[in-house]
């Protein structure tokens, strides 16, 4: 076997190792977001219990305006009942009627004042759930983050050992593809397509690539194509 022949093979190493370590990254990656998917609940779950707060404090200075009122009217009808004067006698009808409606208002207020406490007790709650599950979450995502890590050494140290036995500007194209391709950078020329983009490849791009002495790119995808005999 050619020295390039070597070279490419040790290629496949190097994406083998590649695509471990994706897959190690795409699952510390999906900790970290289900995490702070987990917190942004909470945070949205605290507002809420603030805005319900807000809520039950405006509820109740209404309801304290409607009872001030109803004392107001209530003292002034008091005044006006000891004076006989005919246009009294209406200023106090007229009171009570406005007594009697902000009666209603203030039993409708009562019970608004009473369903926005619970509607408080119920967001507090679920503030509580939501911040033990943001704990929760995040606990996971640092033992993910924690074995992710470990996992990373010895693949790295491989990493290191078979890039040293490729030369630098081998490493350097697949390294490009790799960006372009994470994981997916070399493939195989099937029946004379490209196994990555499925574009026709000409028959003297096969015969080279099937050489194995060069670094051979598809015209179309950039991958590094290649005929190793394992594959
Ligand atoms: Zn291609």
């Amino acid at each position: 076997m050619s020295n390039f022949a070597q070279m490419l093979d040790s290629l496949w190493v190097v994406q083998d190792l590649d695509q471990q370590i994706l897959a190690l990254k795409e699952r510390a990656d999906k900790a970290a977001k289900e995490a702070r998917h987990a917190n942004d609940r909470h945070a949205k779950a605290v507002a809420a219990s603030g805005a319900a707060l807000q809520n039950l404090a405006a509820a109740k200075a209404k309801q304290s305006e409607i009872e001030a009122e109803i004392k107001r009217l209530e003292k002034r009808v008091r005044q006006l009942e000891g004076d006989a004067a005919a246009s009294s006698v209406d200023a106090v009808a007229k009171h009570r009627a406005q007594i009697d409606e902000l009666e209603t208002l203030g039993l409708e207020q009562i019970e608004l004042v009473q369903a926005l406490e619970v509607a408080l007790v119920q967001s507090k709650q679920n503030a509580e759930a939501e911040q033990l599950k943001a704990a929760h979450q995040a606990e996971i995502a640092a033992k993910e983050a924690d074995f992710v890590a470990k996992a990373m050494e010895p693949l790295a140290r491989t990493m290191q050992e078979v890039g040293a036995t490729i030369a630098p500007e081998v490493l350097t194209t697949y390294q490009s593809a790799n960006g372009r391709w994470p994981g997916k950078a070399l493939c195989r020329v099937v029946d004379s397509y490209c196994e990555g983009c499925r574009a026709e490849i000409n028959q003297q791009h096969v015969v080279r690539v099937k050489a194995r002495a060069e670094i051979i790119r598809c015209p179309h995808c950039l991958r590094i194509h290649d005929a190793p005999v394992s594959k």
